[in-house]
């Protein structure tokens, strides 16, 4: 169960941009019992560590934080139970299953679990960091379709909280399985999970539109919303600077949609619409195609849409989700996961650009995101060539300046990746109230705070 030696542990504790702080150790449980055991163990040598699923987490929660000598729990042999129960419209599956073997299982009995990323999580980690995605905006995020929860505490006990209940309904007292959903591994160990699953859409339409501002953006948002709310299913938004990431960078299997001649006058935004339904009759595809056709005809209309390109959904998808790693090739970059209500996104992207451009003179700023839910991925990127002192320098000034910036706006200095060593500086700012009531709940929780890599006291 446990491995030893450093370069065993590499795959452990490397997060997913490549960032590596070598773990103490490294255990791999296969179920309940064995968690139980490694956390009592811990609780008592006062052995910190993390719990780790994917590893796909970019905030540095899933890896031992540096200097803190920190060991792994990786829950991916935790994978033994998926029990479907299709009447009740739910699965109950184990910590560590990852989405795409789940929503495998599930399409076979025509359900899916409607979180879609451009990554392969595991449950325990879309729970910990309560995962949002690109169809956020039709079907929520993991807490919405969260049922019930196993969790073992970080005690001396290892208590397990049985909460792995399959009720759509239940008001039975305060709901603890909440305190654990986002809670980026801070709280407990998720073990198992029961969640609610959708019926697996059968058709699909989507279509790329060009638009010339934000103003416009959310325009032709509204105007969605208003005429097929029911089957608005995603609306992702792709800046200038990242489309010409992505077609320099464009990964082998992905066709550019556009003439060559594009890549030098691309449009200000594109947004990628999609509309499904989970209605299987077969004239349904043609009428959705109309639909989408329709209406970006009347934002063309309005002169809201500038451009408009339809095409299969899998080749449009695979431009989406080529987005952050053709930005991560252009240099040593700083990503920020921002959320701010909808109504004020382009007003702070706007404040967000001037202060990059004030606060790292030598970056360079693109953006991405799921703006139908007021996400936005703000990256910033220096030159490969910067030195490297200078560099941290300027991130560190930009990083206060972004998180005062998206404070003043009232949004989420994490909107969607959860807590860690990353954005920590963020919440160290969080008002005095709200900390000293997380660091009770963590006092509750976890006595000799073994767990995590954010200490939230
Ligand atoms: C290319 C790419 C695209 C992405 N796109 C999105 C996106 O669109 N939306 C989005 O929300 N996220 C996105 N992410 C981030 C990431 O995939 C999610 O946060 C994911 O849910 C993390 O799950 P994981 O299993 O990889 O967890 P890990 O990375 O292993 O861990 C993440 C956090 O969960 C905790 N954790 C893991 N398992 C457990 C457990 N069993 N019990 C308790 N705590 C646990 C860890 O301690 C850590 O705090 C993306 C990542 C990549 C690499």
């Amino acid at each position: 169960m446990l491995i030893a030696g450093r370069d065993d542990t590499i795959r452990y504790d490397t997060d997913v941009l490549g960032r590596r702080s070598p773990a103490s150790w490294v255990a791999r449980p296969k179920g309940l019992e064995d968690v139980r055991s490694i956390v009592r163990w811990a609780y008592a040598e006062r052995a910190e560590f993390v719990v780790q699923g994917a590893n796909t987490g970019p905030v540095l929660a899933g890896v031992p934080r540096a200097g803190r000598h920190q060991g792994v729990v990786s829950m991916e042999l935790c994978r033994s139970m998926i029990e479907i129960d299709v009447p009740n419209r739910t699965v109950t599956a184990s910590a560590g299953v990852d989405l795409d073997s789940l929503n495998v299982l599930l399409a076979r009995n025509g359900l899916t679990l409607p979180i879609d990323l451009g990554a392969n999580p595991s449950v325990g980690g879309m729970v910990a960091a309560n995962t949002g995605g690109a169809r956020l905006i039709r079907h929520g995020d993991v807490r919405r379709h969260v049922l019930g929860l196993e969790v073992v505490l970080p005690d001396a006990h290892a208590t397990v909280l049985p909460l792995l209940r399959r009720l759509r309904k239940d008001n039975r007292g305060p709901d603890l399985k909440h305190l654990f959903i986002g809670s980026s591994g801070t709280l407990g160990i998720v073990t198992a999970a029961v969640l609610s699953v959708d019926p697996l859409a059968r058709h699909v339409a989507t279509a790329l539109v060009a638009v010339h501002d934000g103003d416009d953006v959310l325009r032709f948002l509204t105007l969605l919303e208003a005429r097929a709310m029911e089957h608005l299913a995603a609306y992702e938004m792709l800046s200038r600077p990242t489309l010409e990431a992505i077609a320099k960078h464009l990964p082998s299997g992905i066709r550019w949609p556009f003439e060559p001649s594009r890549t030098s006058d691309l449009p200000p935004f594109l947004i990628l619409v999609e509309l499904s339904t989970s209605d299987s009759a077969n004239d349904r595809h043609q009428t959705l195609e109309d639909d989408l056709t329709t209406l970006v005809g009347e934002g063309s209309a309005l002169g809201w849409v500038t451009d408009a390109w339809f095409g299969r959904p899998a080749t449009l998808w695979a431009l989406r989700h080529a987005a952050i790693t053709a930005l991560h090739q252009e240099g040593p970059m700083v990503a920020f996961d921002l959320s701010v209500p909808r109504s004020q996104l382009f007003e702070t992207r706007d404040q967000i650009i001037a202060l990059v451009a004030g606060s790292a003179p030598h970056a360079r700023y693109a953006d991405f995101g799921h703006v139908g839910d007021g996400g936005i991925h703000s990256i910033v990127i220096w030159p490969q060539e910067m030195h490297a002192e200078r560099r941290d320098d300027e991130q560190d000034r930009l990083r206060d300046a972004m998180y005062h910036l998206i404070a003043a706006a009232d949004g989420a200095f994490s909107a969607e990746h959860g807590l860690g060593p990353e954005n920590e500086s963020a919440f160290r700012r969080s008002s005095p109230d709200v900390r000293d009531a997380q660091a009770a709940l963590k006092a509750l929780f976890d006595p000799r705070r073994i767990l995590g890599a954010v200490d939230l006291s």
